[in-house]
């Protein structure tokens, strides 16, 4: 289908993309356009304006911040799998980067409008909540950080506001982590997850000194799996059973509910043992 009518405006800066949300009821920043203009097209978003910010080269980046890696909101995905900080430093997220869609996804489609878009099988979420990152955003208000297990709200409902702005995601080095893995189960290569897990742990004196793990497509919103993590720390060999203790799967066209909590274990023990194995 074709989209409703729409103005249009190009930002130069992130200011005047601020300004020109805050100016217009109803506008959208339009980044990779790989969601907004699917949904436009099918007429379940009907923006009155469209703020281009595609072309901020200053917003794409990924930078040493010290303990941390800074990543600017319009990376594509295409750069992240490719980045060499990211490599060394946060391995996890350039290996996820290589999973998303397909390589056209993957040209075109940024971080920040991942985040923003807070899809539930999106692969980026699950796994900057178990990394612990923190998402900078600007808006009229001024510039504030939220830590990304406060960004997702529900299904495309994020904790931002209508006049605010991805600029940065920072993600920490894993030095003291020594093991990662982000395990996707999808029913073709370039398809969204069924169902993915993210895990991070530290060894320690022979056993798992800490545990993170988060889940794709296992809820509204990434779900982290708690009790499976205290399982593992404290040596049960049995944590598996125990993935998908807080999570509240979807039944739909992939997947029942059932299915996707078999395969959060089958998957999640997988993701576990390759972390370990790291
Ligand atoms: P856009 O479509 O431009 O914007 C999406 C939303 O975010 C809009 O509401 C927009 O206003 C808002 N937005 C954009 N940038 C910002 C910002 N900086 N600050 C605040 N709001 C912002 N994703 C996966 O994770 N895994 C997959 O396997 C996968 N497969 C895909 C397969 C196909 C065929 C397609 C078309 C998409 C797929 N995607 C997948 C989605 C893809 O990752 C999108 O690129 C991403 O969800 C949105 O990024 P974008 O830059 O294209 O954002």
């Amino acid at each position: 289908m074709i989209p409703a009518t729409f103005d249009y405006e190009v930002a130069g800066s992130p200011e005047h993309a601020v300004e020109l949300l805050a100016a217009t009821e109803d506008a959208k920043l339009l980044a990779g356009g790989h969601s907004l203009i699917p949904l436009m097209r099918l007429r379940f978003a009907r923006p009155s304006l469209l703020v281009d910010i595609g072309r901020l080269a200053d917003l794409s980046y990924v930078r040493d911040a010290g303990e941390q890696l800074a990543i600017g909101a319009l990376t594509r995905y295409r750069a992240l799998k490719e980045d060499p900080l990211l490599q060394e430093h946060c391995p996890i997220v350039s290996h996820t980067a290589g999973l998303v869609g397909d390589p056209q996804v993957r040209h075109r489609g940024t971080i920040g409008g991942s985040l923003a878009h807070s899809d539930p099988a999106s692969d980026f979420p699950a796994v900057l909540v178990a990394l612990g990152a923190e998402i900078v955003v600007v808006g009229t208000g001024g510039s504030r950080t939220i830590p990304a297990a406060e960004l997702f709200r529900g299904v495309f409902e994020s904790a931002l506001g209508p006049d605010e702005l991805i600029t940065e995601i920072r993600v920490p080095k894993l030095g003291s982590w020594t093991g990662w893995s982000y395990v996707k189960f999808a029913r073709r290569a370039q398809d969204w997850a069924t169902v993915a897990v993210a895990a991070l742990v530290r060894r320690d004196n022979g056993g798992i000194g800490e545990a993170r793990i988060a889940l794709t497509n296992m809820g509204p919103v990434p779900v982290r799996a708690h009790a499976a993590e205290q399982a593992l720390v404290a040596g049960d060999e049995e944590f598996a059973a125990h993935l998908a203790d807080e999570a509240d799967p979807p039944s739909d066209t992939a997947a029942s509910a059932e299915f996707r909590a078999h395969l959060a274990r089958v998957i999640g023990a997988r993701a576990v043992e390759e972390a370990i194995g790291r």
